[in-house]
């Protein structure tokens, strides 16, 4: 079978590659199989999808699992029902959360086939071109795995993410100038030097990240819709190859509809979408965000991620500043769960969706809470002091 795959135009390629001729990014050709892991029989033969997390799908992935203490085992998220939430969303929700990985995002299921893939080939460099959940991700699972890591941030990030980087113990290297222009010279420069570059829709990020599919069909398989944040495009890839490969393996009958959303401040995937283009162009007027995470202008994956909405039936929505925050502060008030802003445009997004009549009333769809994030975004909750002696008099409900 040959190594890398083009989903648009069907070119397929032996070595180890990021980009087809066509310009369009490359995976992994489609894996199935004829019995699907975690059957019973599966279980049977001793399996715990509990704790071996992503690799209780080790036969679909493109690597095999590290030794034990190589591996921080991550997915097995739960998909939690969130019937509180369903007044304010419109539809029969889940919500599947993703910031109970092991660094809090679903860039840990990448992460951990990327570096295992690595691993298995006797690579001792990773590295990627972030500064927020993958760089943190991809650090720690280098850490685990005893291998080096290089992180190519940008020249003006934060110092609290900077530290939290750095916790894991990676090469960071600051560097000035495009920082839009540096996924392309780190797959280059990996090349070069022997460096798996895990960018964010690489094609063994995108089997890895996968599983989060396979998770869903697996707690759910009568799902209607999925909603998903998108940044890069890489992560609706994988969920898109996941859900076709659980068709192909007869896992499911029919795809769920996939729903993309962006922050209104960088939506070029969405203005594509109006548009009824066949590509999306780089966004040239673009804001900050709340949205930190999937802020990006010139998406690598945007059109896949394109494709993929027009094959599932789906669509891809932009949302406002304050419905996102809006939308974060509902997914902790009333269902419990910290959720970065990134991840509540799926919430805000799905209440504009139904609003729209796009998905209806009596719909089952899961909201894939893809961070937990900083801690930061939101308005600063009011905390009220009082003396020791006054308590009980505080604490009194009226
Ligand atoms: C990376 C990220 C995204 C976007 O994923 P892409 O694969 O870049 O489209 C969404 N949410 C969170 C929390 C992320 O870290
Ligand atoms: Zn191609």
């Amino acid at each position: 079978m040959a190594a890398r795959q083009c989903y648009a135009c069907d070119r397929s390629y032996d070595e180890h590659r990021a980009r087809c001729d066509s310009g369009e990014p490359l995976w992994v050709p489609l894996q199935t199989t004829a019995t699907w892991p975690g059957s019973d029989e599966q279980t049977r033969r001793g399996r715990d999808p509990a704790s071996s997390g992503i690799w209780r799908y080790e036969p679909l992935l493109p690597a095999s699992r590290p030794p034990a203490g190589a591996d921080l085992a991550p997915g097995a998220t739960p998909l939690l029902r969130a019937a509180g939430l369903e007044p304010y969303a419109g539809a029969r929700l889940w919500l599947k959360d993703e910031g109970r990985n092991p660094t809090g995002s679903f860039k840990d299921r990448g992460s951990a086939v990327g570096v295992a893939e690595a691993l298995e080939a006797g690579a001792d460099r990773v590295g990627t071109v972030s500064h927020g959940n993958m760089a943190l991700s991809t650090a720690a699972h280098a850490a685990t795995a005893g291998l080096e890591c290089v992180v190519l941030v940008p020249d003006d990030i934060a110092d609290a993410r900077l530290r939290a980087i750095g916790r894991f113990d990676p090469q960071i290297v600051r560097v000035q100038g495009d920082y839009g222009r540096l996924y392309h010279d780190a797959l280059a420069l990996g090349a070069e030097h022997g460096i798996r570059f895990l960018n964010s829709d690489v094609p063994l990020r995108v089997a890895g990240q996968k599983t989060l599919a396979y998770e869903l069909v697996d707690s759910s398989p009568d799902l209607d819709a999925v909603v998903l944040p998108v940044s890069s495009g890489g992560n609706a890839s994988a969920v898109w190859k996941g859900l076709l490969e659980a068709r192909a393996s007869g896992r499911i009958d029919a795809l769920p509809r996939l729903y993309l959303t962006q922050a209104a401040a960088c939506d070029p995937i969405a203005a594509a979408f109006r548009a009824r283009a066949d590509r999306v162009e780089p966004a040239t007027d673009v804001a900050e965000t709340v949205a930190y995470s999937i802020a990006n202008a010139d998406p690598p994956s945007g059109t896949r991620a394109l494709a993929a909405v027009r094959d599932t039936g789906g669509a891809i929505v932009s949302v406002g500043e304050s419905a996102i925050l809006e939308a974060q502060d509902r997914l902790a008030r009333t269902a419990g769960v910290r959720a970065e802003p990134a991840s509540a445009t799926t919430l805000a997004g799905l209440r504009q969706l139904t609003a729209e009549g796009e998905i209806g009333a009596d719909e089952r769809v899961a909201c894939v809470l893809t961070g937990r994030g900083y801690g930061d975004g939101g308005g600063v909750p009011v905390t009220e002091r009082v003396e020791r002696t006054d308590l009980e008099a505080a604490i009194a409900l009226e």
